[in-house]
């Protein structure tokens, strides 16, 4: 079923699908003949063998010793979390709700860590009856805790979720250094450690993340050497040894014209170096990294069909059944400074060169923030082509305010 690898039109970047007769062709099936098993548009298609490879190109990369967990929050849909639980070392959740999709996917509850600012106390409780490892990221969280281990018999596992005295370079969200909600600042993390050792918690080790969507391999590097370096200070203070090093990820993927993927020989390199630190520094700990956009960003596709095309003054719109309300994050408003388009292609036409003007793409929603790609060299368009939004496996569906405007759910298929 495997069609020729064709590159896209130079509007789009390489990605892992194939094109045939025309068509873009989603888990060796064209396109056309998905959306017709799927029955209706708008969809998500996540392409269940570009996972797998993405995940065994990422392991032959790294040095076999670093364990890969999955942040589901990046794709929480149940059938892929099921189909990654089986690929990956661990799940990462950051709050009982996915916990339970995690638990249901079948993840193995010792491989399974829940991070997030602000955990409810009932959450603690779920987290320690699961017998899961709690990321405790405030003084606050430690008496809940040690309440649900008490009534419960039964331990409750914590790391201590680090937020760093340095930044990550180049960062498209920075989520460690400075002031910020996640984490306990470093300075305080002895105060912190003395805390659980009096609570009688059970300490496994620390984690540390320091930001997302990271192109630039040294900046990886670097943060992951001083995450490194400050965990082993710190383990100074711990009252365990350590068992579990979560040193983050923040792997990018490329959206935008110019940007490249990720060198990972660089990161490969540095990590062969702090497995081997590791391994006499801290002997017990395992060396994990936690991916969510990295795993299953390129694996997926958002698609939608033209439903009008109107030409104002001069420019053409193509008016799709899918916008903001699905994919916000295409649409630039989640976390863009600076709107641009993500790749987008007319599915059923990727042979057509472009047509002499470029068009935009735009939602059924009455607001000018529903644009899917502004002023787009695509080709000549039809009512029922199919619009489809590359790089789309991450940070969509459920990242997106499928309320707004009272238009139907997206569906979303693992083929
Ligand atoms: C969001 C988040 C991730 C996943 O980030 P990606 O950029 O999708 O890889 C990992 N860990 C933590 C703590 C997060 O908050």
């Amino acid at each position: 079923m495997n069609a020729p690898a064709r590159s896209l039109p130079t509007h789009a970047p390489q990605t892992v699908f194939a094109i045939a007769d025309g068509e873009l062709q989603i888990a060796g099936q064209p396109l056309s003949r998905l959306a017709a098993r799927v029955g209706r548009t708008p969809f998500y298609a996540y392409d269940r063998g570009a996972i797998a490879r993405r995940v065994a190109e990422l392991r032959a990369a790294l040095p076999p010793a670093i364990e890969l967990h999955y942040a589901m929050k990046a794709n929480p849909m149940p059938a892929l979390v099921g189909h990654l639980a089986r690929l990956v070392d661990g799940i990462d959740v950051a709050s009982a709700g996915e916990l339970q999709v995690a638990l249901d996917a079948g993840a193995d509850p010792q491989h399974v860590s829940f991070a997030g600012p602000g955990k409810r106390d009932t959450e603690l409780r779920q987290a320690v009856a699961a017998g899961i490892l709690v990321n405790v990221e405030s003084f606050r969280e430690i008496a809940p805790l040690a309440e649900a281990a008490a009534a419960l018999g039964v331990p409750a596992r914590v790391a201590v979720r680090v937020n760093p005295d340095f930044e990550l370079k180049s960062s498209g969200m920075k989520m460690g250094g400075g002031p910020k909600p996640f984490g306990v600042d470093a300075e305080q993390v002895p105060g912190l450690l003395a805390e659980i050792s009096r609570a009688g918690l059970a300490f496994e080790g620390f984690h540390l993340f320091a930001g997302s969507q990271n192109l630039k391999a040294e900046a990886i590097v670097e943060a992951q050497r001083k995450s490194f370096e400050l965990a082993l200070r710190l383990a100074a203070h711990a009252p365990a040894p350590v068992r579990t090093l979560n040193l983050g990820g923040g792997f990018g993927i490329p959206y935008f014209p110019g940007e490249q993927a990720l060198d990972l020989t660089p990161i490969a390199a540095g990590l062969a170096d702090i497995v081997a630190e590791a391994a006499q520094a801290l002997p017990e700990a395992r060396i994990v990294l936690e991916l969510g956009r990295y795993l299953v960003g390129e694996a997926g596709v958002y698609v939608c069909r033209i439903t009008d095309i109107k030409v104002s003054r001069g420019h053409t719109y193509l008016v799709t059944d899918g916008g903001l309300h699905h994919h916000l994050s295409a649409s630039g408003n989640f976390g863009q400074v600076i709107r641009k388009n993500y790749p987008v292609a007319i599915g059923n036409r990727m042979d057509a060169p472009p047509a002499g003007e470029p068009a935009s793409v735009v939602g059924p929603l009455c607001t000018p923030l529903d644009v899917i790609a502004d002023r787009m060299p695509l080709p000549a368009a039809q009512i029922g082509d199919l619009i489809v939004v590359f790089q789309s496996g991450a940070y969509g569906a459920s990242a997106s305010p499928q309320a707004f405007l009272g238009h139907p759910q997206v569906v979303e298929i693992l083929a």
